[in-house]
């Protein structure tokens, strides 16, 4: 290992080092210079790390410096994964070229996508020469892209920069599993996504998602190369994340938008791919009419299938998102019935799966019978994935079966891993020389157990073959925050707690005349608050905005961002991932502690999980993921050194009950009071300088 010494790659970030050279305002911070040697350990050292490295410590950098050179000297592919495409993106267009260029090295490094953000020339050419029928919308477009198209050398979307209304048609030219023609496409030596993963092999550096790094353990690694060095960034999610991505999962969305493919009606015409090949081959006339009636058929069982999941025992609760499956429901007469109309369904579509290959077997043009065949395969998949979920796996011990509801009526229904962790150890870990997971937030009470134990790393810290790091934020987080617990609120349940709740956002409000947002857990909940104190923020002149009643996330954040007195108030997405320095924001108003609501399937498996280990679920499980949630939602505050402000936490349980300590010990502020609502307010002025 002479050429790769954790020694050298800490050099790079010390006072006199490269990055302090060559990047304007670099400030050494020791926090860094040591995450840098502990990730250069692991890799000489083929160990994992966890780390956790509070807001400021610069663990891109950290991360970035030792990946490329060991990529480089080793001659090592190292894979990186982000959660979001936001980070993904700011690593590809700034941070890496940024440390190639200080480090002075040739790197090749890709950035990889799922499949659906890039062009598909066949489809682009179908969609031009007018072979498909467009709307007004549609036409407008495709004029917007033409000229794109002639220029990209990625053909990946985000190059685009169209507003959201316009982007809604891009599945007209977007690559897709289902119509990709593969070796018998005529532009595949053009094709976009063919050139990226063909460049994947070439690369040092693959920045992949999570989304796209569990998927392709879906598919027999036949995405990305083989690599042995992976860096998983924001890695506080990881787990929850593989849970809903490894799910097996039956839609009722996705099995009518592929029979919708073969054949729909459209104002009484005869629309989709059967009609296609009926225009072209008359001859096959029997055959296709054999397989319309097929799919009639099995569409109709679709329905009735889904129909009766929806109907379980209790059901018809609107704000229900999903129901677990206790072993009792499945011995009910609604899961006898259940069973009954899923053999039907399985029977119907292996009869239209057989029509469709007797088809496929007379189609002489490869264009027409590649489109079909790929139909073929993911209905087969369909019928698979269907067997698994309601035969194989339906009593297994390690597995829930749920079913995904909206407004009422089932419209999923899937079968979860109690035990993600496990699968992540086969599906990734086992095949690793070495690992790295990070983020700002990892540990609780400044402890990696519930991490490690939740991610699957146990059977690693046994070997000894598991480091763990924790750096604080170099932040003077003394000076620069406040946590404020308002000690006179009533128990969220209470039924006055929405009341008092609204009456204290809105003094909080009038105190720091916006650059505050306000975090929810509850969509519900968010709504009537909204609703309330709207007519205040209108008569205040402070603009109000509120996740889904005025828009979606990109544009509140713009919208937040460009208005001095702006109050934003979101759920999940707001609670991480936000990065808004200075005066943006001064006050984040905290609703309600962040335990998750006890029917989600993942809290569902996770206290399986603790049952089936003999541990206490809410010790082991629900408080660790809430007070994890509340350090990220309470370290949306405190961005650059130069920031101050406070977290209003409006959940008296936070000093009430004795796990409150859990949270408060968890996150790095430190000055932390409890006070009435009543003296909220002018406390909150004078910390923020605004008396
Ligand atoms: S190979 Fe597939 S994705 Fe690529 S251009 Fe052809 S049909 Fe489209």
């Amino acid at each position: 290992m002479d050429s790769f010494k954790s020694e050298d790659i800490a050099a790079y970030f010390m006072p006199e080092g490269r990055l302090s050279q060559a990047i304007n305002g670099y400030a050494f911070r020791l926090e860094q210079v040591n995450l840098a040697r502990e990730i250069s350990e692991v890799f000489i050292n083929s160990e994992f790390l966890v780390s956790e490295a509070g807001t400021g410590v610069g663990k891109t950098y950290a991360y970035l410096v030792p990946a490329i050179l060991w990529a480089k000297r080793m001659g090592k592919k190292v894979l990186i994964s982000t959660r979001t495409k936001a980070l993904q993106q700011q690593l590809v267009e700034k941070d890496i070229p940024e440390i190639i260029k200080v480090i002075g090295i040739e790197c090749r490094y890709v950035e990889v996508k799922g499949r659906e953000n890039y062009l598909c020339w066949n489809k682009y050419q179908a969609v031009i020469s007018g072979k498909i029928g467009l709307d007004a919308s549609e036409l407008s477009f495709v004029e917007k892209i033409l000229v794109w198209t002639q220029k990209t050398r990625s053909g990946d979307r985000k190059e685009l920069g169209l507003p959201g209304d316009i982007m809604q048609h891009w599945p007209l030219v977007a690559a897709e599993r289902r119509t990709c023609l593969r070796d018998n496409c005529p532009y595949s030596n053009r094709c976009f996504r063919i050139k990226m993963l063909r460049s994947l092999e070439k690369a040092d550096l693959i920045v992949a998602n999570h989304a796209l790094l569990l998927a392709d353990t879906l598919v027999e690694h036949s995405i990305l190369p083989e690599y042995h060095h992976l860096i998983i960034d924001e890695a506080h999610a990881f787990d929850r994340e593989a849970f809903d991505k490894l799910s097996l999962r039956l839609s009722y969305y996705e099995i009518n938008d592929l029979l919708r493919f073969l054949a729909s009606k459209e104002k009484k015409r005869e629309k989709g791919y059967l009609q296609h090949l009926r225009s072209k081959y008359a001859h096959l006339a029997m055959l296709l009419t054999e397989a319309a009636s097929a799919l009639e058929r099995f569409a109709y069982e679709n329905q009735g299938l889904f129909n009766i999941l929806g109907s379980f025992p209790g059901s018809g609760k609107e704000n229900e998102n999903a129901k677990v499956l206790k072993p009792a429901d499945l011995r009910t007469p609604w899961f006898e019935d259940v069973m009954d109309r899923y053999f039907a369904w399985q029977e119907n579509i292996n009869l239209l799966l057989l029509v469709l290959r007797n088809l496929s077997k007379e189609i002489e043009d490869d264009n027409d019978r590649g489109q079909l065949d790929n139909i073929i395969q993911a209905l087969q998949e369909t019928s698979d994935t269907g067997c698994f979920v309601f035969e194989e796996e339906l009593e297994k011990r390690g597995r829930i079966m749920w079913l995904e509801l909206k407004q009422g009526i089932a419209v999923a229904v899937a079968s979860s891993l109690v035990n993600i962790g496990l699968s992540l150890q086969e599906r990734i870990y086992d095949r690793l020389n070495s690992l790295v997971m990070l983020s700002a937030t990892l540990a609780v009470e400044e402890d990696f157990s519930y991490f490690i134990e939740r991610s699957g790393l146990l059977p690693y810290k046994k070997e000894d073959r598991l480091r763990t790091l924790l750096e604080h934020s170099p932040f003077d987080y003394e000076k620069q925050a406040r946590l404020y617990t308002v000690d006179n609120m009533p128990d969220p349940l209470h039924p006055a707690y929405n009341k008092i709740l609204t009456e204290r956002l809105q003094d909080i409000i009038a105190a720091t005349g916006g650059a505050t947002m306000a975090l929810f857990t509850s969509r519900k909940q968010l709504q009537e608050t909204a609703a309330k104190i709207r007519p205040f923020c209108e008569q205040a002149g402070i603009r109000l905005l509120a996740q889904y009643e005025d828009g979606e996330f990109a544009f509140l954040m713009e919208e937040f961002m460009s208005s001095s007195k702006a109050v934003l108030m979101g759920l999940e997405t707001f609670w991480e991932g936000i990065d808004l320095k200075g005066d943006l924001l001064r006050c984040v108003v905290i609703a309600k502690l962040p335990f998750r609501s006890p029917g989600d399937p993942y809290v569902c498996a996770g206290e399986l999980y603790c049952q089936m280990n003999k541990k206490n679920s809410f010790q082991h499980f629900m408080l660790p993921d809430a007070a994890v949630r509340f350090k990220q939602g309470t370290g949306r505050l405190i961005r650059s050194e130069k920031d101050q402000g406070a977290v209003v936490v409006l959940d008296s349980r936070l000093d009430r009950k004795s796990y409150g300590t859990v949270f408060k010990n968890s996150i790095p502020i430190k000055q932390q009071e409890t006070i009435s609502g009543e003296l909220l307010t002018s406390s909150l002025q004078q910390f923020l300088n605004m008396t």
